[in-house]
């Protein structure tokens, strides 16, 4: 579930759709939450649907660490990449925003961390701009994401949280946890899906 103050617009033919805040979301804001009303895909599942369906799940999934192409029932799917992004997906399950995001400002992502099964190419009009996005970026780039997620986490109580009472039983805990001792932290590398390799391999 996304944010409630935030809002679906259309931006252009080549972007479509994209999520804006309507109010500001300091730096901290649990801004999505993978909640248990998601679509949640098996890749047997995924397999056995119809091309038009898993067509339109590839445009609006992500992968999650076990392989399942997640599904949000709700806006969140259009939340667009961006190489210098205000949001990021942590190992607790949720995004947060990992800097201020101004009302009006549009919610960004790091497609990095999504195990992309093809190359994307973006033009996010940024300094930084990785031009492809795939999925070992999360190898090259987990620490600095690390980094930013692991400064945001930190300010997890000291900024209003709307989305905490839909945080499932295992998400407060592991966040009860890296509250009482911050090495506990859980990388974000632990979102990579180890499977993909062996799909590449011939061994799955
Ligand atoms: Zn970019």
């Amino acid at each position: 579930m996304i944010h409630p103050h935030t809002c679906i617009r259309y931006i252009d033919d080549v972007i479509g759709y994209g999520v804006f805040a309507t109010q500001f979301l300091p730096k901290g804001t649990i801004v999505y939450v993978k909640d248990e009303l998601e679509i949640d895909l098996s890749p047997e599942h995924y397999q056995s649907l119809p091309l038009t369906f898993r067509e339109t799940v590839d445009k609006y999934s992500y992968i999650d660490e076990k392989g399942h192409r997640i599904v949000s029932w709700d806006f969140a799917k259009y939340v667009n990449h961006c190489c210098n992004c205000n949001t990021m997906s942590t190992g607790y399950g949720f995004e947060i925003a990992i800097r201020d995001i101004q009302e009006g400002e549009e919610i960004t992502d790091e497609y990095g961390l999504f195990n992309m099964e093809t190359e994307m190419y973006v033009d996010c009009k940024q300094a930084n701009c990785r031009r492809r996005i795939m999925a070992s970026d999360i190898d090259t780039y987990h620490a600095q994401w690390d980094e930013k997620v692991f400064g945001a986490l930190l300010r997890l109580d000291q900024v209003e949280q709307m989305l905490w009472p839909i945080l499932s039983a295992e998400m407060q805990h592991a966040l009860a946890k890296f509250k009482q001792d911050p090495s506990q932290y859980l990388s974000v590398h632990q979102l990579k899906w180890e499977g993909a390799l062996y799909k590449w391999n011939g061994k799955g």
